[in-house]
């Protein structure tokens, strides 16, 4: 049995993203509880159950573990494995139980030095030696940038931490699987084995998007070295998924630097970092970059990432653009859904990209002038598609495109609140949806009713995130 003080930090591969949103089939109840029950007991802690324990305890601890894992993960707080909170647990992720916002390990394990050793007991034969050992020396320098910490690489003798490809069972009672699956676990701060960190050999490693990308699991991992545990920020180094992020642009996320700063304290430059932080979606100023209807769903943009609504679930996830469409820049301007080609369009400056669902269309990004705007419109605030036209907005004129026709319609640009009385400012992102286009300008946004030709309705634009202010 594991020992929670030596309990190993695995890295579960989380690669391929959920592209759809499957609703569960109808499993048996019991079936959803077992899932439930094995999720909860490996990383919530919850008791095994035990032949002493009374039922009515157990289940009592369980709804409690359960209410726990909702709150984490954001979603609604029901003490039952719903569809929405089983759809969660099935997801492939880390092993480390799952506790808060950035979160030291329990027992705050940390080095007692700041000057830290390092040695690479062997490679993987994937990669050239000095590949991994800039892999490695990158991920190091993530978290010494951010705090007092330095590393050292040695060649011999005793290091505080020692990074090894193994496979299978190797020594630690916490054997690999093979392909996918497990991807690589840490040890937290200690003697001996604590501080290691073993990557499974049998995974593809790489220094590119392919496959597993040695620097971002390695910087994770290493963040489990020095004390770290999960964080429930998405977008944090530290979240218990997988997901490729450019390595050369990287930089560490604000939840991680004021995780490794609350252990170790501030950093020794006298310029202290800082980094990017996920955007909160109860945010009462959060404004949105574009939005789109994608097949029956709503898809909101904010520099690198998108929330995700499903309308019937109602329920709300925010994910990187990057892992559901690698070759789309951050920062997307507008974005519309044709749905009689069933393609959406993604504007960003004056380039614009067509996607199938998921596939990005061959030979884009193209140039917006395709629509016939003239040259000294280089960047599109807003888009949406209605009845074979296309509604771009810009500043406070909009422009109509014929789909049929494949040009502008003449007459255009026009001014905003003569077609739209009621939508007084810049339009950040519209989409369609029944018989109304939902502006978003600032933090409000503003039903527009198509038939009545008057803005019926309007609200702070994260109500579409599920906030509600009291
Ligand atoms: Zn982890
Ligand atoms: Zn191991």
């Amino acid at each position: 049995m594991l020992c929670v003080k030596t309990l190993l930090f695995l890295f579960l591969l989380h690669v391929q993203p959920a592209k759809t949103s499957p609703i569960p089939s109808e499993n048996s109840e019991e079936k959803n509880a077992k899932i439930a029950q094995n999720y909860l007991e490996k990383f919530f802690y919850l008791q095994r159950e035990d032949f002493r324990s009374p039922d009515w305890n157990s289940t009592r601890m369980f709804v409690e573990k359960l209410k726990e894992m909702q709150h984490f993960f954001g979603l609604t707080v029901t003490g039952e494995p719903n569809a929405e909170t089983l759809e969660i647990m099935k997801k492939p992720r880390c092993g480390v139980p799952d506790i808060g916002n950035y979160m030291m390990t329990p027992g705050n394990p940390k080095w007692k030095n700041t000057d830290l050793t390092y040695r690479i007991r062997n490679y993987t034969p994937q990669l050239f030696q000095a590949d991994v050992e800039t892999a490695i020396e990158k991920a190091f320098q993530t978290w010494s940038a951010a705090s007092p910490l330095t590393f050292t690489r040695t060649t011999e003798g005793e290091a505080d931490i020692n990074i090894a490809f193994v496979q299978r069972d190797h020594g630690d009672n916490s054997p690999f699987d093979g392909p996918n699956g497990i991807l690589a676990h840490a040890f937290q701060p200690g003697q001996g084995i604590g501080g290691d960190a073993h990557f499974d050999a049998e995974e593809t490693w790489t220094i590119s998007s392919k496959g597993y990308n040695l620097f971002l699991v390695a910087a994770h991992e290493f963040g489990h070295s020095l004390g770290l545990s999960h964080s429930s920020d998405p977008g944090a180094l530290m979240y218990p998924n997988y997901a490729f992020r450019e390595p050369s642009t990287y930089s560490l996320p604000q939840d991680d630097i004021n995780g490794i700063q609350a252990i170790y304290g501030p950093s020794n430059n006298p310029i202290q970092p800082t980094g990017p932080s996920t955007p909160t979606a109860c945010d009462p100023r959060l404004t949105f970059d574009a939005a789109t209807t994608l097949r029956g769903e709503i898809f909101f943009f904010k520099d690198k990432y998108f929330w995700r609504r499903h309308p019937q679930l109602q329920q709300v996830e925010l994910n990187f653009i990057s892992l559901f469409w690698p070759s789309l820049p951050n920062g997307i301007q507008a974005a519309y859904e044709d749905s009689e080609k069933d393609l959406v369009f993604i504007f960003k400056g004056n380039q614009y990209w067509v996607m199938n669902g998921y596939d990005i269309q061959q030979g884009y990004p193209r140039d917006i002038s395709n629509f016939g705007f003239p040259s000294t419109v280089q960047a599109i605030d807003a888009a949406v598609f209605y009845k074979g036209k296309t509604y771009f907005f810009i500043n406070n004129q909009f422009w109509r495109y014929d789909n049929r026709r494949q040009s502008m319609d003449p007459g255009y640009p026009k001014c905003l609140w003569s077609a739209f009385p009621g939508i007084r400012s810049k339009v950040d992102a519209v989409f369609q949806e029944n018989n109304f286009f939902l502006f978003f300008s600032g933090p409000k946004y503003y039903a527009f009713d198509l038939t009545a030709q008057r803005v019926t309705r309007n609200g702070k634009s994260n109500l579409w995130l599920n906030c509600r202010y009291r």
